[in-house]
């Protein structure tokens, strides 16, 4: 904003007492009054300036993830804060898991979930509502983290009408950075866009999410196979560990259809599903990836420990009796193929190649396990 100095007579020749003296005065006390207000003008418009910018980089980010991270880090740096919390209210604990399942765990070290309201309660004076407090007591309660980093503390509800979805607490090193009598209008427009972000962005990974997954037996679908498999090698290129990739095939399934009815077959992949899921890691991904054949992928494990899963598998599922729409017992067994790449070892000219070799090589051992016999692991150890 442009500044307009009054221009003064600096060399009035005047008397004391004289009329045009206190004119004078006045004048002059009008000219830093003006120039004051136009510094406040200005300082308020670089600081909606620099929280608008921040509000439209929020709402450009394209996940759930990467909005976090911004919030968590982005909002620090650029607002030169000291500390910065960002708490979700999930009070069925659904939210938590729905990103558990797309990222795994969000490991963020300023990011809490509230199950809650009271958890959320807990952290303010005594209702939640914007609160800018420079009270040591207040802003120790405030952070989870490190306490005694920040002097000033804003807490911001993060709510929409009388929905409260979370809370956000920010610091500063400088005491009178959150004054409680100063105005709160930019932090209430903050406070309402990352809400609006954080809705949309829950919302926009369930529709993702259910594009991932499969209806009938909500394991993963081929779709997600696919993607996970990518990132999986990138991780395990970075971070020089093995990934290994197991194929699952029932055997002889479509007898089960002939003899006992769809709907039993139905019933008996979802039977599958949920007796493998306990006996794997929260890292392993299973996948349903068409039909009656399975792949897991298992991040960081090497041949060895990957044959004793799918070995620990597949005795648990021949020993698992199942039971047919007329509650008739039955068993099934699986042919499960093993592959595994072990990135200080083997070398390939790109991740697409190496993706080919791990479907592919499962791809063949189940079929040497059929061929075998059915009913059990190859490649054997
Ligand atoms: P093998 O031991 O050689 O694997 O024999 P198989 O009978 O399991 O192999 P095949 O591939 O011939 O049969 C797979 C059957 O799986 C055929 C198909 O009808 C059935 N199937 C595929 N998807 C579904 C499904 O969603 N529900 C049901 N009930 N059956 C399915
Ligand atoms: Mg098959
Ligand atoms: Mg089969």
């Amino acid at each position: 904003m442009k500044k307009y100095p009054i221009q003064i007579d600096k060399n009035p020749k005047l008397t004391a007492s004289s009329p045009n003296h206190l004119l004078y005065q006045d004048n002059v006390r009008m000219h830093h009054l003006l120039n004051e207000l136009l510094d406040s003008a200005k300082h308020n418009q670089q600081t909606q300036d620099r929280f608008h910018q921040l509000e439209m980089f929020l709402l450009e980010s394209e996940s759930f993830e990467v909005l976090v991270g911004r919030i968590l880090n982005e909002l620090k740096r650029r607002l030169r804060l000291s500390q910065v919390e960002l708490y979700i209210l999930d009070i069925n604990g659904d939210i938590r898991q729905l990103l558990q399942e797309i990222y795994g765990a969000l490991d963020y070290p300023n990011y809490y979930y509230a199950n809650t309201v009271t958890e959320i309660k807990n952290h303010y004076d005594s209702s939640i509502r914007l609160t800018l407090t420079q009270d040591k007591e207040l802003i120790n309660k405030a952070f989870s983290g490190h306490a005694g980093q920040s002097k000033s503390a804003v807490l911001l509800p993060l709510s929409r009408g009388v929905r409260l979805i979370g809370s956000l607490h920010i610091g500063s090193r400088d005491k009178e950075r959150f004054h409680p009598d100063l105005a709160s209008n930019f932090l209430q427009h903050l406070g309402s866009i990352i809400t609006v972000c954080i809705e949309n962005s829950i919302n926009q990974e369930r529709f993702k999410h259910l594009s991932l997954v499969d209806i009938l037996t909500r394991a993963k679908n081929r779709r997600y196979f696919f993607q996970i498999i990518e990132s999986e090698i990138a991780r395990a290129k970075r971070t020089m560990q093995p990934l290994s990739c197991l194929f699952i095939d029932v055997d002889h399934f479509k007898k089960i259809n002939d003899t006992m009815g769809h709907q039993t077959g139905d019933l008996t992949l979802k039977a599958l599903v949920k007796n493998i899921q306990p006996l794997l890691r929260q890292t392993d991904i299973l996948s349903r990836f068409g039909g009656e054949e399975f792949t897991i992928l298992l991040p960081n494990t090497n041949t060895r420990e990957a044959y004793e899963t799918a070995e620990r598998i597949r005795s648990h599922i021949a020993e698992t009796i199942m039971y047919d729409t007329e509650d008739n017992p039955f068993s099934i067994t699986l042919s499960i193929g093993l592959s595994c790449w072990q990135p200080d070892k083997q070398d390939f000219e790109s991740d697409e190649a190496v993706q080919n070799y791990l479907i592919h090589q499962a791809d063949e051992a189940v079929y040497q396990a059929k061929e075998n016999g059915r009913n059990q692991t190859c490649p054997k150890l």
